[in-house]
């Protein structure tokens, strides 16, 4: 499965040191890598798995290692063995103790020293301040009464197998639940009424290859880069929500969960040369066909996709000290007056500070607003950036499709010179792009006795 645009998803929890990869490993996890898993979980069940997931860790870049004692093997878990995993977890790879928990379908070791031994590396966990990955086959009420009185742990259920009501009870002590293969059997029951239940949030995904192969492919042996078939059934059942939303949350939990890889924040202030700008809001009224929003959530290395809109004291507590600054810009990856009245706040305090403050806008704060607002920011702003776009209103339909369809043009030129009367040093923009006549642009800009700044196509920022 080769894709150029790849969705990058995480596998939670995979047994890729079994011996049924023994003679394609490399090739198997390079095609986990060409599906887009970004990371393997790798995850030990006893000494000897442990030390090989830790060694598959250290040979591959993707490829993180639990280290732990299943429930089948808990009665090998000695003081010897304690040791051995205790000097293995050490090893920075080492993202998570487990697999454990209670496994009470084959009791493959006797109940009292699984739960000896999952208490052990509970306790052990904790002094670690590593993640826990459980697993819990018949034994629901026992493992989640075990695991309450280890409240600070990070705990995921994997593969998990509990009914509605253990989920509601995972989610609300903050448990991450991991969602394998069986999602996609057709006999499956109770997964989907678990996901009506939980947030994407709280999800992860796992193959727990070799086992559990999704459909199609069951009955062969099951391998990480299946795990896109098991996020696109996670999608179908949560619906409208997209596969892209469930590989991007579901990766984001696991990043955060196993503390890996790299997550970039949405910035609310982010410098660009010696201007600070304002992320307010990602809103607009207008589509237009240039709009960088369509085409990335990142200007000049900044991600500015605000997974929410933030408030006043966010926004001060992101600016810090705006001296440090030649201007505050309020910027145009959204329209800041959509939020005129936190643009009001935050510049009326940066004058407070003797900010020099900035708005890029389309122009249509009039429209928004349903009065004339210039007044109301007379005081508050030193200079508008206005989106001209277009010398002429044709054009701009064309090109900048506005909520306030042919009003939209006129309301920008009255903006723009009701700006330069009030005082305020107004400049207008247009691009270089094909189909924008520049002259005719300037011409507009004179006649509005406003100054004009060419942008050049293709560059942000
Ligand atoms: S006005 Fe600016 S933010 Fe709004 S759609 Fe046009 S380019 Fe994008
Ligand atoms: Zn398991
Ligand atoms: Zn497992």
């Amino acid at each position: 499965m080769n894709q150029p645009d790849k969705i990058k998803i995480i596998d939670t929890h995979a047994h890729l040191t079994k011996s049924d990869y023994k003679s394609d490993r490399d090739q198997v996890v390079k095609r986990a890598q060409d599906a887009g898993v970004e990371y393997i979980i790798n995850v030990g069940y006893n000494l000897k798995t442990s030390i090989a997931s830790v060694e598959l860790a250290e040979k591959y870049d993707s490829c993180y290692a639990a280290v732990g004692i299943h429930p089948h093997d808990a009665k090998t878990l000695d003081e010897k063995t304690f040791k051995e995993l205790e000097a293995l977890a050490k090893n920075p790879k080492v993202v998570a103790i487990g697999e454990m928990g209670l496994d009470f379908h084959r009791n493959l070791s006797p109940k009292e020293i699984q739960i000896e031994a999952f208490n052990k590396q509970l306790l052990w966990a904790e002094t670690l301040n590593l993640p826990v990955v459980v697993h819990d086959r018949d034994a629901h009420q026992a493992t989640m009464d075990i695991l309450k009185e280890h409240s600070d742990l990070k705990v995921v259920l994997h593969c998990f197998a509990g009914d509605a009501e253990m989920a509601r009870e995972a989610k609300q002590r903050g448990y991450l639940l991991s969602i394998g293969g069986p999602v996609t059997f057709k006999n499956s029951k109770h997964l989907p009424e678990v996901l009506k239940i939980v947030e994407l949030e709280n999800l992860m995904l796992e193959t727990d290859c070799p086992y559990l192969t999704p459909e199609p492919h069951r009955g062969q042996r099951n391998e990480p880069s299946y795990l896109p078939i098991i996020a696109r059934k996670v999608s179908e059942l949560l619906t409208p929500l997209t596969y892209e939303d469930v590989c991007r949350v579901t990766s984001l939990n696991a990043k955060k969960f196993f503390n890996i890889g790299r997550i970039d924040p949405a910035k609310i202030a982010y410098q660009i040369r010696d201007s600070l700008y304002l992320n307010i809001t990602n809103r607009c009224t207008n589509a237009c066909v240039f709009c960088i929003r369509q085409k990335t959530d990142f200007i000049k290395g900044h991600n500015l996709r605000l997974e929410r809109e933030p408030n006043f004291q966010e926004v001060i507590d992101a600016i810090g000290d705006p001296s440090k600054y030649r201007e505050v810009v309020f910027c145009g990856y959204g329209e800041p007056m959509l939020r005129l009245d936190l643009v009001k706040q935050v510049a009326g305090w940066l004058k407070s500070k003797n900010a020099q403050v900035r708005i890029n806008t389309n122009g249509h704060g009039n429209l928004i607003a349903g009065r004339d607002i210039i007044p109301e920011l007379k005081d508050l702003v030193d200079e508008v950036s206005i989106s001209l776009n277009a010398g002429d209103q044709e054009t701009y339909d064309r090109i900048c499709p506005s909520r306030f369809s042919n009003k939209a043009f006129a309301a920008l030129l009255d903006f723009a010179e009701g700006c330069r009367l009030a005082g305020i040093k107004t400049t207008v923009t247009v691009m270089d792009m094909p189909g924008v006549d520049l002259e005719l642009a300037k011409q507009t800009a004179k006649d509005l006795r406003v100054n004009i700044r060419i942008r050049h196509f293709d560059v942000v920022g």
